[in-house]
């Protein structure tokens, strides 16, 4: 399978300097599916053109069984399109092969790689599920100029009909860089073939690839779906984080790294241990035997369930893959004993939607994450955590606002934490709280968390909801 891209910008030889790949060479890589050769079919001032040729070997593909074609069935194993088409070992050869060119990284000639050049890019086999509409919905909105050509199934047997496969030139004037992480994103997209590389990170891989052009593209939910192999809880994910960057609002919070103003607020108080302190003896008191903590963050919460013999059976949960990484060290799972290792999980998932691995526990510990929820979205998060996950004790926390006036160093009128959509005071939390509980069936009280002050209130407020 190839691909080619060509430039006239002058001199076009420059491109060479932009790939890091010398025009007068020919360049091999090994590659764990077979090799990748570029070379330059034509290289003169006014035109110069790059060429990738990945080869691909299908039988190393079905002995190693981990390929597409390996898991195709007993006909996949004969029978195999990879070899011949663009398909996501091209993303794989072109993140090795280019990869510095896809940072946007040039010595020799920076200046250029910062600037929008004439591009071609012709693709002679690339598969669509989809048709040429789906080939133009992914580029035309990114500025291309796009021409493209079906392949019959069979030239002899033209009743055959037509194929999945397009001969594509997609033109357009743009840096090189957006160039490669659009064509490293959407042919797979384009392919939607079973591809051997989804896992976790790919949702951190999208959203780099796609961090500059991504968040405006019409079809991005599309995009996140497919190439996320419609592994909905990592589509679900992609789409929370991509949707916040077209507006101003709405930036799901990273937790794991020291956040700032709230930590140093309140460390005064040691707030945060007095939280976790109070936290633990209610889900001990509830008699819960198995907890999942909604929004876990780093773990701290999760360090302090695992020291409760009590607990048999203890999940965080949160949307951020980083924090979940900070979790996994803090808690150093790595190092724990088998015993307690089976006890503990951490999953990646969000509260804003139904997700049946968060159903059959006793307790949740939903702690200081409501104030990062877009208030429009608190009926979703209800739904979820009373409606669908419905354990028989759900503890929150929540900044008590009234207390904000207690913290010298806080502009009034001013969050604890920049990322937080609302702060409420005790009289809004508990309506608020009140009326989920009558809705899903839970009663509800209030406990204060941290010194209580005779006017305002304690600095963080607690409910605690058991089922009815
Ligand atoms: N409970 C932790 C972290 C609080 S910070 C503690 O007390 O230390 C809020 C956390 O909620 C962050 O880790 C953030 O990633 C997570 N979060 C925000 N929106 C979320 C959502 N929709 N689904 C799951 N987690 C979410």
């Amino acid at each position: 399978m190839l691909l080619t891209i060509s430039t006239t910008a002058h001199p076009a030889t420059d491109l060479g300097y932009l790939l890091h790949k010398n025009p007068a060479r020919v360049h091999r890589f090994e590659q764990s599916f077979g090799h990748a050769i570029v070379f330059y079919p034509e290289a003169t001032a006014e035109r110069c053109t790059v060429c990738l040729l990945v080869d691909v070997d299908p039988v190393g593909l079905v002995r190693r069984r981990s390929g597409p074609a390996g898991d195709a069935g007993q006909l996949g194993q004969y029978v195999s399109d990879r070899p011949y088409v663009a398909s996501s070992f091209i993303s794989v050869a072109l993140a090795d092969v280019f990869g510095t060119a896809m940072t946007g990284r040039s010595k020799d000639r920076p200046e250029l790689a910062a600037s929008v050049i004439p591009l071609e890019v012709k693709l002679p086999v690339l598969p669509s599920r989809g048709g040429e509409a789906l080939i133009r919905e992914l580029f035309e909105p990114l500025g291309y100029i796009v021409a493209t050509e079906r392949w019959s199934l069979d030239e002899r047997f033209p009743n055959w009909g037509e194929s999945r496969y397009f001969s594509v030139t997609l033109s357009g004037t743009l840096r090189l860089q957006e160039l490669l992480n659009h064509l490293y994103v959407l042919i797979p997209v384009l392919d939607d073939e079973k591809h051997y590389w989804v896992g976790d990170d790919e949702v951190e891989k999208l959203l780099r690839r796609g961090a500059d052009w991504l968040p405006n593209h019409p079809a991005k939910e599309q995009i996140a779906r497919r190439y996320l192999k419609y592994r909905k809880s990592l589509a679900r994910a992609a789409m929370e984080r991509l949707t916040p960057l077209e507006a101003d609002t709405d930036d799901v919070p990273v937790a794991g790294k020291p956040t700032g103003r709230e930590d140093v607020l309140e460390a005064s108080l040691s707030l945060n241990q007095q939280r976790i302190n109070t936290v633990v003896a209610a889900v001990v008191e509830a008699g819960a035997k198995s907890v999942v903590d909604l929004g876990c963050g780093e773990g701290k919460l999760l360090r302090e369930l695992l020291r409760q013999r009590q607990l048999d059976r203890i999940v965080g949960v949160d949307v951020s893959l980083r924090a979940l990484e900070f979790a996994e060290e803090r808690l150093e799972l790595a190092r724990l004993g088998p015993a307690i290792r089976d006890k503990i999980k951490l999953l990646h998932g969000s509260l804003m939607y139904r997700d049946r691995r968060l159903q059959g526990f006793d307790a949740a510990t939903i702690i200081e994450v409501v104030e990062h929820l877009d208030a429009p979205r608190l009926l979703a998060f209800e739904r979820v955590v009373f409606g669908s996950a419905k354990p028989a004790t759900v503890i929150l926390t929540t900044p008590n606002v009234e207390y904000n006036a207690r913290f010298p160093s806080l502009p009034a009128g001013q969050f604890r934490h920049p990322d937080h959509r609302f702060e409420w005071t005790r009289a809004e939390f508990e309506t608020w709280a009140g009326e989920v509980a009558t809705r899903n069936g839970y009663e509800v009280r209030f406990a204060p968390v941290g010194p209580v002050d005779p006017e305002l209130g304690p600095p963080t407020q607690m409910a605690i909801f058991r089922v009815r």
